[in-house]
């Protein structure tokens, strides 16, 4: 070791000491208050070893926004860990399908995955709360249960079974409530409709008539050009112009009811964590969060910019969903909460801290951010 270095490292550690971080300045020096066992096997034993983890995506590859944030997430990691951990990004179908991303990361087939939670509630039924709920928490509030309300170590519990450790890693912000071919004037017109609507939301469409379908974003735009449904739902005019759905469908609805701040989430197979050194788990905490930020950045940025693109140059009709059904879908979300909690105990938590943060939010909110919206 280079005498620099070593004055480096006595000064470092000498401040270490002196924040309490460090018990001593020996080679086995371990943070305070850490697992000695957890990380004398990995970092100590060997602090050259570079990891290798897949990341599969339920997203199209290199799709903007959503299938980019994975992308950003990998790069952030290798500049942050200095190449000690390498992380390969694979799109939906390249090594599994998009719905199947849950399974194989839980099943260790890759490290690592990024989608969000409400496609899982088959296996997790309250897996929607940590994604979004029809009239649930803006992305901010949702930052806000997840980190300071509760949220995240419900999530945790929820994912543990399956072996997964679950992050919160991007947001689209709101939502539009999707493409259609014919308009909505009255609850009447969602009967029969066949709509790519995944979660609850889908439920809700049901008891109103509508015939939901859940379908990866990569199949989209084959089932609505071929009419094997009538509408779907994606996420806001950026991604949804780089789909291109509006070469397929005419009128582009608002406000987003049923997506009003989807968390998207990295999952973390549970011995793929185990076995990396502290500092490589902190890059991973630490670049999660910064794609769960930069993603909704990024839709905040040029969202506008294409919805003009879409009315303008594509003639999208732009239209607003009436009243009455925007009230008959709250009226039914709110059947449709309560009843997919059933008796499960985890379920009946998740349920109420949500529901408890959404009502303290929402009321700062109404003399805050609404009342801001309102007044400029
Ligand atoms: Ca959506």
């Amino acid at each position: 070791m280079g005498r620099r270095l070593m004055m480096w490292k006595a000064k470092a550690c000498a401040a270490l000491l002196m924040l309490g971080l460090l018990a001593s300045c020996g080679d086995s020096a371990q943070p305070a208050g850490s697992s000695a066992a957890a990380n004398s096997d990995s970092a100590a034993a060997d602090p050259d070893k570079v990891y290798r983890w897949k990341l599969i995506t339920t997203w199209p590859k290199n799709l903007p926004a959503l299938g980019m944030a994975p992308e950003r997430f990998a790069q952030l990691v290798d500049r942050m860990s200095n190449g000690r951990l390498k992380v390969k990004v694979y799109g939906a179908g390249e090594l599994v399908g998009a719905f199947e991303v849950f399974d194989a990361v839980s099943q260790g087939n890759a490290e690592m995955g990024h989608g969000a939670a409400y496609y899982w509630r088959g296996k997790v039924p309250v897996a929607a709360f940590f994604s979004t709920i029809p009239f649930g928490m803006t992305a901010q509030e949702m930052n806000g249960w997840l980190r300071y309300g509760g949220g995240m170590e419900l999530w945790r519990e929820a994912y543990e079974p399956f072996d997964l450790i679950p992050m919160a890693s991007g947001n689209t912000g709101v939502q539009m409530a999707g493409w259609f071919n014919k308009e909505i004037n009255s609850v009447e017109d969602l009967k029969g409709l066949t709509m790519r609507m995944p979660g609850l939301a889908g439920e809700v469409l049901q008891r109103l008539g509508g015939v939901p379908v859940s379908m990866p974003g990569g199949e989209m735009f084959t089932s609505l050009q071929t009419g094997a449904i009538d509408a779907t739902e994606w996420v806001g005019p950026y991604n949804d112009l780089a789909l291109g759905l509006h070469s397929i469908a005419k009128y582009y609805y608002y406000p987003g009811w049923h997506e009003p701040g989807p968390t998207l989430e990295a999952i973390v197979n549970a011995d793929a964590w185990a076995e990396l050194p502290d500092d490589l788990k902190a890059i991973v905490e630490v670049a999660s969060q910064a794609i769960n930020d930069d993603m909704l950045a990024e839709f905040t940025a040029r969202n506008n910019a294409a919805l003009r693109t879409l009315i303008d140059e594509h003639g999208v009709e732009l239209r607003r969903l009436p009243d009455d059904v925007l009230a008959a879908f709250k009226r039914e979300s709110a059947n449709v909460l309560q009843d997919s909690i059933g008796d499960d105990e985890l379920s009946r938590r998740v349920y109420d801290s949500y529901m408890g943060f959404l009502k303290e939010a929402s009321a700062y909110h109404e003399i805050s951010e609404k009342a801001y919206l309102n007044a400029r």
